[in-house]
């Protein structure tokens, strides 16, 4: 039986098709407060927009579920006396797949309309013009005249900018859109408080539902969620790479596919104990899982929170993911539902006596 129902979905899409960018990311937040607020008893927000849900408050042992709420974008960099913008990076945007694109610039008085421009393939004949884009090379035309008609518009150095693409299904099988890194963590996590709350589950612990700010940038969010919270124990989800389409190296990349489960994740950020209770709950509850490993860093706010408050234990339960940080984004839906399973069924195990020291 599939847990994520219509309702569930039309959030998905509302939530999905809002922009939430790094450092601006209230919109997103409120739509996604208002969807979990049925489910849990309390919520509060930080300094910087971090939101959580408290399920069970007062308990001494706590966990914290997590995904990111903010997506890349882009900053209005510099402009031009002939009215072209410029733009610097807002997290890891790719500067590869903006020409072309239709963008919303966020402005005061809303949202501006603007397009990536690039010159016409027929233009491109000498060595300067078959330059590839890069980040100080692509520019958005507004369709004005000059600077001054640029900032009449509203539009300023530091106006922040996103595509204004929008969620689909693909052959009923594949979400598609922008920022599915990381929505869909806040999706999942929300459909596990919308699920413990339906069931009536008693749990013997507070459980903290953490959907935090500015991930793309530093996991800066999560590091100062984690100072504010002190969890005993954190599982957090985020996307990672689906390697089997073209031109991903295996060998260097590692080998998870959309449509295969969530994928787990082996660093030293990640707790072993908590890692172990999570692959046993997969086993028993019929759940498929990937594996990866990942030398350093997780590079996910797993890593925040692990190495917070003196070591926080930490696990990462990961989406496969299609053509992360481009417009176009695609998660398998049954490993959607799959994530929100695990992170449901390992809540449903972890004590707040279990040992989880290493020797
Ligand atoms: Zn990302």
């Amino acid at each position: 039986m599939s847990i994520i129902t219509q309702q569930s979905e039309t959030f998905l899409k509302d939530y999905l098709n809002n922009p939430s960018p790094t450092g601006f990311e209230s919109g997103g937040q409120k739509l996604w407060l208002d969807y979990i607020r049925p489910y849990i008893d309390g919520w509060d927000i930080d300094h910087y927009g971090t939101v959580y849900g408290t399920i069970n408050p007062g308990k001494p042992f706590s966990v914290v579920i997590e995904g990111h709420a903010d997506e890349i974008s882009w900053f209005v960099h510099y402009i031009t006396d002939n009215g072209f913008i410029h733009v610097i990076r807002n997290g890891g945007s790719d500067h590869m797949i903006a020409p072309s694109k239709r963008v919303n610039i966020h402005t005061e008085k809303g949202i501006v309309k603007g397009v990536f421009g690039w010159p016409a393939i027929h233009t491109r004949r000498d060595a300067a013009s078959k330059q590839q884009p890069e980040v100080d090379r692509i520019f958005i035309d507004v369709g004005a005249e000059n600077k001054e008609e640029v900032l009449k518009m509203g539009i300023h150095v530091g106006c922040v900018i996103t595509y204004e693409d929008e969620m689909m299904v693909l052959n009923d099988r594949y979400y598609v859109g922008r920022a599915l890194d990381n929505r869909l963590g806040g999706f999942c996590i929300a459909e596990v408080a919308r699920l413990l709350h339906e069931q009536k589950v008693e749990l013997p612990f507070t459980l903290y539902v953490v959907n935090s700010v500015q991930e793309e940038v530093g996991l800066r969010g999560a590091e100062m969620i984690a100072q504010t919270l002190k969890p005993n124990v954190a599982i957090v989800t985020d996307v990672t790479h689906d390697t089997s389409t073209p031109m991903m190296d295996k060998k260097k990349i590692g080998d998870v596919k959309c449509g295969m489960g969530p994928s787990v994740t082996y660093a030293p950020a990640v707790h072993n104990k908590l890692l172990k209770l999570i692959v046993e709950t997969a086993a028993s509850s019929d759940i498929p899982i990937q594996r990866e490993a990942a030398s350093r860093r997780t590079g996910t706010d797993t890593d925040a929170f692990a190495y917070s408050n003196g070591g926080v234990p930490s696990a990462l339960i990961s989406i496969p993911l299609r053509y992360m940080h481009t417009t176009v984004e695609m998660a398998h839906k049954q490993d959607v539902e799959n994530v929100i399973r695990l992170i449901h069924d390992s809540l449903l195990r972890i004590q707040p006596d279990m040992s989880l020291k290493y020797l």
